[in-house]
């Protein structure tokens, strides 16, 4: 019948009009993304020493796929290894895990970071300072976040007032 897939189409539209919403207004609304999901990598410290985990022993950085982990380290007074450089080209990184999975030490560990959008090229290599604290908890990352977007909101709020 002539018109029939119209009728459809709109009976379709029209259904889900009624139906709850199932869509959040991001980035003004954030959800809490799942426990198993992998963001970008992060290096783990010692909270109460504030040192890295990580010896430098390399395994992560032969395991990763893309070879952008970039690790030097020496050997102390202590005879413990001590990292001196670590480096994740957070740009070319794959997100896939394999150096959270070899490290021995849980060393490096993904964390639940996605938004990671830079205007340089090179803010995207990241070093030990940018990989700390990463580490944390979803829960923690997403009231930070929202503690940052709420700090944007107001910015562009005041500039559109000046302007
Ligand atoms: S993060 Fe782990 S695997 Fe990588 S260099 Fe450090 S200790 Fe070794
Ligand atoms: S997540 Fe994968 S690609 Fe990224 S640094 Fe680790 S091993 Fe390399």
């Amino acid at each position: 019948m002539l018109g029939l897939g119209i009728v459809k189409g709109m009976a379709v539209t029209i259904k889900h009009f009624f139906m709850p919403k199932v869509t959040v207004q991001y980035p003004e609304q954030r959800r809490v993304s799942a426990p198993a999901y992998r963001g970008a990598p992060a290096l783990v410290f010692d909270a109460k020493t504030n040192k890295a985990r990580c010896v430098a022993c390399g395994v992560c950085a032969r395991a990763c796929p893309h070879g952008v982990i970039h690790v030097t380290g020496h050997t102390g007074p202590d005879g413990k290894r001590h990292v001196e450089r670590y480096e994740i080209e957070i740009i070319r990184c794959l997100f896939c895990g394999l150096c959270a999975e070899a490290c021995p030490y849980g060393a490096v560990k993904m964390s639940h970071e996605f938004e990671l959008a830079e205007y340089r090229r090179y803010n995207l290599v990241y070093d030990r300072e940018r990989l700390q604290g990463r580490a944390e908890p979803p829960s923690k990352i997403v009231a930070r976040e929202v503690k940052v977007i709420s700090a944007r909101a107001l910015a562009v709020k005041e500039v559109a007032q000046i302007r």
